[in-house]
């Protein structure tokens, strides 16, 4: 019991206990109800307050750039973030001055320090300023710096807030920037200057452009004039062959005027009614086009009025500002066209009477030649006459000269007008130059000394020994040159030069087998006068006579000149009166190697017949020329029987059996040429040797007579010496005095002048001058005879020459040869 009371005690204590405590709670409720708003309150504050610092602290650390707060007062950093803190290295006691500048005094008092605390103080407003921040490392840093000013409740500035930006990079780029900047701004200067110059020069060119459009204009104005007054058809179309210029002489030639041309749809087709000469029209546009090229042609269009005319039309291309136009000039030629046709008409008339003229030349030459024939063969026969008196011989010799100068007339105008007619042909052959030239040298010497001037030759060592030319005519031109610088010089001296000239280096490979040698004659005579100087090459002029001169014919020149163009040379001149002149002209002729000399050949006069009677027969219609081969013939040894004409010529020739017959070629009845070809059909005259004999010297008329089958070919006048050449050829005989005057054997044959040798009396008193030696007695002795009688030039030209070497015992042989012949029976 006293258990279940104390219990019970218990319990009602406790439950005392309960209540009293439930009050005490209750109690104790009522009163901290109020604290424990408050304080729930200000727990919900702080916890707000705790989120934002949070927030804060957050949003700061999230803050990529240093971020940090400074007490004002002591400069303390209060506050920062990782990236402010990365600034320092020591995390303690640290200021705004060793975070950013790394000192260790405060920095805000130094004036020109942009300090943001020394601003805001001042100003207690935000403030942002440009610094620079040393990096922990020491490197200067350029930075912005935000600051913001923390005022307490009296406006003091307590803390200030820096936020700061690394612009290093930015400045660099800026600095970078201005420099560039300042680049630019340089080159904008230049190019200003620049461009102000070219400004100026464009200007200037402008200025110019405005004078040259001006003159372009005038050009233009002038150019239309141009067109209008030239005289020519001009127009200029473009590819749809719109006529731009259509002038008015066009207009006059085709009779359309440029509307005409231009509103037809097809003006080709008026020009050419005929489609295929249109369509050649077409064609040359279109080539001119394809090919760009300037195109020249003669067409003949059909003017409006229906009638043809002929034109020269040039086409060429312009193309302008991508377009392209034809310009094209039209010459009306019709009447050119015309009288062209005359002039041809003309021409072949004028070629007809040139040619009539040469059959004329050649006719009259034979007219000449057959009495010249009789002339000059007398007196080859009577200068032999021993019983002459010496007037006679005289009398003589000047008819044989007169008759020698009339031949050389004739020849050279059939020269002349073989040139004229193109028919002369050059007959190159080898010729032994030395020789040659020696030949020819001797004859000056001797012309010289004749007209008692000096003579000198230059003849170049270096020549070449064998050249390929036609030596007759090279001849002639030299003789020619020569004997006019002898003609012509009074006193002084004539030099002749052969020289040879040097191939450049180019050309010596290509021209080894050539030389270019100079002939030059120079006098020192009367000289030409300049205005003289072509009429001297035009045929019988002469310049200094003022009249016919019997020295000359006034053909020497012009047939040398045309002898040189013929070789593909030109002779040239060059004269002062009254000091000289010189003639040269460079020959390019083939070298000969090995040319094989000769010494000149002895003259023969007399055949050893061996006792056999040798037969001619004398063809010749005209009495005087067949006595004058008789006459030559007979005191030979030879059996003549004479014929008078073609059918004559057979019977007789049938009947006597002639070894040899001489036939002129140009008879009556019956000519030359038909008896020869007759003759070639008897069988008994098989093997009779022809001798062809014309006054014609045309090679026409040799090679004809080669062709009616004559063996061989002689001209009028006839020559002894050929005469005789030809029957020791033909008859092959052999001469009576051969053996004494050994001729070497020759390959290369030097065209010699015959020699005539001086009457007997005169080989007697040389061959006696000869025996005692006296050298200068025999060169005058030649002079004088050659004086009277040019014909011996030939003959003196070898006595000088042995006389001169000295080889006295040759020269005797040589006169010695020509005194036995000279014993020859008279003539009849
Ligand atoms: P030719 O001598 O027969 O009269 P050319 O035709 O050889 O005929 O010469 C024509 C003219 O040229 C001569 O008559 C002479 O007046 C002049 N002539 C030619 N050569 C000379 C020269 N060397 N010096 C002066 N005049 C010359």
């Amino acid at each position: 019991m006293g258990f279940k009371k104390e219990l019970t005690h218990r319990e009602r204590a406790e439950e005392n206990l309960q209540q009293q405590r439930n009050f005490l709670e209750s109690l104790i409720k009522s009163l901290t109800q109020p604290f424990e708003k408050e304080i729930s309150h200000r727990k919900r504050v702080e916890e707000k307050i705790r989120q934002q610092k949070d927030f804060l602290e957050t949003l700061i650390e999230s803050l990529t750039h240093p971020f940090y707060v400074v007490d004002t007062n002591n400069y303390k950093i209060v506050m920062a973030n990782s990236e402010a803190k990365k600034l320092c290295n020591s995390s303690e006691n640290i200021t705004c001055y060793t975070l950013t500048h790394k000192v260790n005094t405060p920095c805000d008092d130094i004036e020109e320090h942009p300090c943001p605390m020394r601003v805001m103080k001042k100003t207690k407003k935000p403030v942002t300023v440009e610094h620079i921040h040393y990096d922990p490392d020491g490197n200067a840093r350029n930075v912005e710096v935000h600051a913001y000013p923390i005022l307490d409740d009296e406006g003091h500035v307590i803390q200030m807030i820096e936020y700061t930006f690394d612009i290093t990079r930015r400045k660099q780029v800026e600095e970078e920037l201005e420099t560039y900047r300042r680049h630019l701004e340089h080159l904008v200067e230049q190019r200003t200057i620049e461009f102000k110059k070219a400004n100026a020069q464009l200007e200037q060119e402008i200025i110019e452009h405005r004078q040259i459009e001006g003159k372009i204009h005038t050009i233009a104005q002038r150019l239309e004039a141009v067109f209008e007054t030239v005289g020519e058809g001009i127009t200029l179309s473009d590819e749809t062959g719109y006529f731009d210029i259509f002038n008015s002489k066009m207009e006059v030639i085709t009779g359309y005027t440029k509307e005409d041309a231009n509103n037809s749809d097809d003006f080709l087709a008026l020009l050419y009614p005929q489609p295929s000469e249109r369509q050649t029209a077409i064609d040359g546009i279109h080539q001119v086009r394809q090919t760009e090229k300037y195109r020249y042609v003669e067409t003949t269009i059909r003017a409006k009025d229906g009638t043809m005319k002929t034109l020269l039309v040039s086409t060429s291309l312009v193309p302008s500002q991508n377009k392209i136009y034809f310009l094209s000039a039209y010459h009306d030629i019709t009447a050119r066209k015309r009288t062209e046709i005359e002039l041809q008409k003309a021409k072949e008339a004028a070629e007809v009477a040139n040619h009539a003229k040469s059959e004329f030349l050649a006719n009259i030459s034979h007219e000449f030649r057959t009495p010249l024939n009789a002339i000059l063969g007398y007196t080859q026969i009577l200068i032999r006459t021993k019983s002459l008196t010496k007037k006679q011989k005289e009398a003589i010799d000047t008819i044989h000269h007169s008759s020698e100068h009339l031949l050389m007339m004739i020849n050279e105008l059939l020269d002349l007008s073989r040139i004229e007619a193109r028919k002369l042909e050059l007959e190159p052959a080898d010729v032994y130059l030395p020789g040659f030239l020696k030949g020819i040298v001797e004859i000056a010497r001797i012309r010289a000394q004749q007209e008692g001037i000096s003579f000198e030759c230059e003849i170049a060592p270096d020549l070449p020994i064998g050249v390929h030319v036609d030596g007759k005519r090279l001849r002639q031109i030299l003789i020619n040159l020569l004997g006019n610088g002898i003609k012509f010089t009074e006193q002084g001296r004539v030099l002749f030069r052969v020289l040879n000239n040097r191939f450049s280096a180019k050309e010596r490979n290509a021209k080894s087998l050539t030389a270019n040698i100079r002939f030059q004659v120079e006098d020192m005579g009367i000289g030409i006068p300049s205005d003289k100087l072509e009429d001297i090459f035009l045929p019988f002029q002469q310049v200094h006579t003022g009249q016919p001169s019997t020295e000359g014919t006034g053909l020497g020149l012009p047939i040398s000149r045309k002898l040189i163009s013929t070789m593909g040379s030109e002779l040239h001149v060059r004269s002062v009166v009254g000091q000289g002149t010189t003639f040269w002209f460079d020959l390019e002729v083939p070298k000969v190697e090995g040319i094989i000399v000769s010494e000149a050949q002895p003259s023969h006069h007399v055949f050893d017949l061996k006792g056999e009677t040798r037969k001619i027969v004398i063809v010749d219609d005209k009495d005087k020329n067949r006595a004058v081969l008789k006459d030559m013939l007979v005191p030979l040894g030879f059996k003549i029987v004479e014929a008078t004409d073609g059918h004559d010529a057979l019977a007789k020739a049938t009947t006597f059996h002639p070894d040899i017959i001489l036939m002129d070629l140009i008879m009556p009845v019956m000519d030359g040429f038909e008896t020869t070809r007759r003759i070639r059909q008897v069988p008994e005259l098989q093997g009779v040797i022809v001798v062809g004999i014309s006054a014609n010297a045309f090679a026409t008329a040799r090679q004809e007579s080669l062709r009616a089958g004559c063996d061989d070919f002689l001209v009028k006048p006839i020559q002894l010496n050929d005469l005789l050449e030809k029957l020791h050829v033909h008859l092959k005989l052999e001469w009576l005095d051969e053996g004494k005057h050994e001729a070497q054997t020759t390959e290369t044959e030097l065209k010699q002048q015959p020699i005539v040798a001086p009457p007997a009396e005169e080989l007697v008193a040389l061959y006696e001058l000869t025996v005692a030696g006296d050298v200068k007695s025999i060169l005058e002795r030649i002079k004088e005879i050659e004086a009277v009688k040019p014909a011996l030039a030939a003959f003196a030209a070898q006595v000088c020459q042995f006389t001169e070497a000295f080889l006295l015992d040759d020269l005797e042989k040589f006169i010695k040869q020509y005194m036995e012949v000279s014993k020859v029976p008279k003539v009849s």
